[in-house]
């Protein structure tokens, strides 16, 4: 940045005080001072041991990519040095490096603990704002520097922003501002409430329950800054309610839902555990089925027929089934359900990728801390998916599906500058997931 100011400004004092004479050796001149300049302009050379060719599927040895401003210049064979005092060069020789991960299902502003319910009597936007900036930055610094965050309060809006400004340090976001829900619903905002502070929420607050609040919910989300739209097809885990696999759409709202988000260009990602609401969800076209916990061999037919995409956060069925265990953790409401689906997405999630269900990669972090979102692919590992696998649903897959695939996703000449490395060969240990050496983001350097 620095060297492009100072060349705008040569630039613009060239170009005011010239006269009119000699206009032509002036031009000239003026050229030679932009391509100098040019020239000038800091490159970074990544000398990388190995390399992840998540497009053909190949790790890849002794490789240099060299990167210009915020996109790779390109890749060379060997370890290239540059001529150029200026530019940096950065010894990767004994890491392996990758694209910069994608998490399909994340929760910036928010992150479990004990006293989790009390938080938005407590909180407000400021500290919620607040608190999603160190969530964002621990989530970058794990190697995941674009993220999809499936519902929050509207902060994650203005944390997208933010980010995209420079103002502060975190993932490329794609979000969904608030999860849509009906009255009752695992989104519903004042689920468990007492009477008086249950209110009424619409769709305004994102609660639907006719094709006509449907189109307006959808429609709030666009105006409010929604990337794309949320919805909770099922019951679910750590609301404050009984049932975690109800279907609790019918489908025509759920179609009106997805046909009014396709006129404003965004897809549907559909929450569900149950079966029932997860079919209705697929059959009104839904790009994607989070969790899928409860999901039969019917549905996963359905799901490939239809080009939808299975999104199976099993981190998150850990997490939950874990903590369900100690005492006081979750309201008792909730610890029968961490207890049942938690256990058994990671099974799900075995025999969908054995059918052959498209697979998305995703971990809804904040239900478990940010920033441990690698443990994901071991998970996925454990489950029969080969690891090259875990790694293509979290790069080229996740970047398809956020009609990315041209700019992120993949290490190629002309693409965004998102790099990171870990220390050992991710198809021979995958655990190597879960430590992160080296971030870069759009071509800056975060953690080395
Ligand atoms: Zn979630």
């Amino acid at each position: 940045m620095g060297t492009e100011n100072t060349h705008k400004r040569i630039t613009k004092i060239f170009i005011t005080n010239v006269k009119p004479a000699n206009m032509k050796n002036r031009y000239l001149l003026l050229l030679i001072v932009l391509i100098s300049f040019g020239s000038l302009a800091q490159k970074t050379y990544l000398h990388c041991g190995k390399l992840v060719d998540v497009k053909n599927g190949n790790v890849l040895s002794d490789k240099t990519i060299i990167i210009s401003g915020n996109k790779i210049e390109s890749i060379e064979n060997g370890f290239i040095n540059s001529k150029n005092e200026a530019d940096t060069t950065v010894d990767l020789k004994n890491k392996t490096v990758l694209p910069g991960l994608i998490d399909m299902h994340v929760h910036l502003e928010g992150e479990t603990s004990p006293d989790n319910y009390l938080k938005p009597f407590t909180l407000n936007e400021a500290d919620v704002a607040f608190n999603s900036v160190g969530y964002a930055k621990k989530t970058l610094m794990a190697g995941f520097t674009t993220v999809r965050d499936l519902g929050g309060s509207g902060v994650n809006v203005a944390l997208r922003n933010a980010i995209n400004k420079g103002n502060i340090v975190g993932p490329r976001i794609f979000t969904a501002e608030k999860a849509l829900a009906t009255t009752g619903g695992h989104a519903d905002p004042t689920n468990g409430r007492k009477r008086d502070l249950m209110g009424n929420p619409g769709p305004k607050e994102g609660v639907v329950n006719s094709v006509e609040d449907a189109k307006k919910a959808v429609r709030q989300r666009y105006k409010n800054g929604a990337d794309w739209i949320k919805i909770t097809a099922t019951g679910g885990v750590l609301s404050v309610a009984k049932n975690s696999k109800n279907p609790q759409f019918t489908e025509e709202e759920i179609e009106a839902i997805v046909t009014t988000a396709k006129d404003y260009d965004m897809q549907v990602a559909a929450h569900a555990h149950g079966d029932e609401g997860m079919q209705r969800a697929i059959k009104a076209g839904v790009k994607t089925i989070e969790h899928g916990t409860l999901m039969s061999t019917e549905t996963m037919e359905l799901i490939k027929q239809k080009d939808a995409y299975l999104v199976p956060t099993i981190s998150a069925g850990k997490y939950v089934a874990e903590k369900a265990k100690v005492d006081g953790y979750y309201p008792a409401i909730i610890v029968p359900k961490a207890l049942e689906i938690g256990s058994q997405i990671q099974d799900m999630f075995s025999r969908a990728y054995k059918k052959g269900v498209n697979i998305a990669f995703g971990t809804d972090a904040g239900v478990f801390p940010h920033g441990e979102n690698g443990k994901e692919f071991g998970y996925m590992v454990e489950a029969g998916m080969p690891a090259m696998k875990t790694l293509q649903a979290a790069t080229i897959t996740s970047a398809n599906l956020l009609g990315q695939n041209n700019t992120i996703g993949q290490l190629k000449s002309g693409y965004i500058a998102d790099i990171i490395a870990v220390n050992e060969d991710p198809t021979q240990n995958i655990k190597t997931m879960e430590t992160v050496v080296f971030v870069m983001k759009e071509g800056t350097i975060y953690k080395d």
